[in-house]
């Protein structure tokens, strides 16, 4: 029933462009012709009504896409589809996607249950980048970034952002964002965009644009598909100020940080307009009495992959936004011996004045609060390395290789140890 007031939900957020015709179509009924399909002059792919009943809760139109339609070859829309499914193959087989372990499934399994009629129609991959980002390509390819992932607390606020790239998806958003800039470069563009790729200005420019519009309606549809699906959707609203917290407020006023922020409305405003909707679909009781937030769920699943995570972003070098996701990190709770032992490794790999004991303030942190990674012993050992305390670096390699026998870095790690005698 959320849906028959979709508009007057999205007008909450969107005042302004609910004058416009554009958003009268979540007030029709389905058989209506959408204003907003209308006013697309390509008519690519003419969407089939589908003639669903009040009693399934499609009364009136949620989408300007029917599940399993694809546009129609030599139109602008099957020409954008075409692009992008190139671009897709590329993404489906570079060595950044992650296939192992539980997570893809993980976040395809909540894709599925957002999207519903949809799910077969999204295709999942989640690809080991910094930054945080998800992007939903126009055929459908939704790729998530690891970035994203650390940065996000729970299963209801990964799901915030996967039903906003749902509702791009669902209105055919990129369609009308880029019928007008098909060309050769969109495959490189798509690819270079989600793999971390530097582009030319114009082309990244063309690319990355949804319109306000579309990003409050996004929002509107990932705050509706959430709350369907179980989830508060007052998590949106949390995920975003907690990026906040994470990027500093002088990162989000300058918009350079992440893709998404260079993409994404980032204005006090938005927050503002999440907690509306939010609000108002609390009131007219469609927020679960015990909505799922799947915080364990999450931290198990992330638990296998979570250090190579915060490892890239070491690599990265932007070690005070680093410094401030671990505290967060920390508050949440999970593993804090793995994350105080992160939190020494920036100290030390930064390797300022005080740093030294900096890092060790935190490693003894994380012994005290359960079990380090075995690579503690290391970095331990090269402090004292460092400082030429020969003895106590050597006794921390050996535990190194005591825990980790199989270490890549053994022999490296042998040849330092006994220096000095
Ligand atoms: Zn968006």
């Amino acid at each position: 029933m959320i849906v028959f007031r979709t508009g007057v939900i999205l007008c909450a957020l969107a005042a302004a462009a609910c004058q416009s015709n554009k958003l009268d179509v979540y007030r029709k009924p389905i058989n209506t012709p959408s204003a907003a399909l209308a006013e697309d002059s390509t008519k690519a792919s003419p969407t089939e009504e589908t003639e669903t009943t009040e009693s399934e809760g499609y009364g009136y139109r949620l989408s300007d896409i029917t599940p399993a339609q694809r546009p129609t070859t030599g139109t602008v829309e099957g020409g954008i589809w075409y692009q992008a499914d190139k671009a897709e193959v590329k993404i489906a087989r570079s060595g950044k996607r992650i296939k192992d372990g539980p997570l893809p499934a993980y976040v395809e399994k909540i894709v599925c249950t957002l999207a519903g009629p949809y799910c077969d129609d999204i295709r999942v991959y989640v690809v080991r980048t910094n930054g945080f980002n998800a992007s939903m390509m126009p055929n459908g390819a939704l790729i998530v970034q690891s970035g994203f992932l650390i940065r996000v607390r729970s299963e209801a606020q990964l799901a915030t952002v996967l039903g906003h790239e749902i509702g791009h998806y669902l209105r055919r958003h990129s369609l009308k964002r880029t019928k007008d800039t098909v060309t050769g470069a969109n495959t490189a563009a798509w690819v270079g965009i989600l793999l971390g790729v530097p582009l030319g200005p114009q082309v990244f420019a063309n690319l990355r644009e949804f319109s306000r519009d579309h990003e409050r309606e996004a929002d509107g549809y990932g705050l509706l598909l959430m709350s369907r699906a179980g989830y508060d959707p007052r998590q949106a609203t949390w995920v975003w100020d907690r990026l906040v917290r994470i990027v500093g407020p002088e990162a989000i006023k300058e918009r350079k940080r992440y893709n998404f922020m260079a993409t994404h409305p980032t204005s006090p405003e938005r927050s503002k307009a999440l907690r509306i909707i939010a609000n108002e679909l609390e009131e007219r009781g469609d927020v679960a009495a015990e909505p799922i937030d799947g915080f364990v769920e999450y931290q198990n699943v992330m638990a296998e992959y979570r250090a190579d995570f915060i490892e890239d972003e070491i690599a990265d070098g932007n070690f005070d936004e680093l410094e401030r996701l671990l505290e967060i990190l920390i508050g949440d709770g999970e593993n804090r011996a793995e994350l105080l032992f992160y939190r020494g490794e920036i100290f030390r790999r930064r390797g300022k004045k005080k740093d030294p004991e900096q890092a060790m303030f935190a490693y003894n942190r994380a012994f005290r609060a359960g079990t380090p990674p075995p690579e503690i012993h290391r970095s331990i050992g090269l402090i004292h390395f460092k400082l030429k305390e020969f003895d106590q670096a050597t006794e921390h390699f050996a535990k190194y290789l005591e825990l980790k026998p199989d270490a890549k870095d053994a022999s490296i790690v042998k040849s330092m140890m006994g220096a000095g005698t």
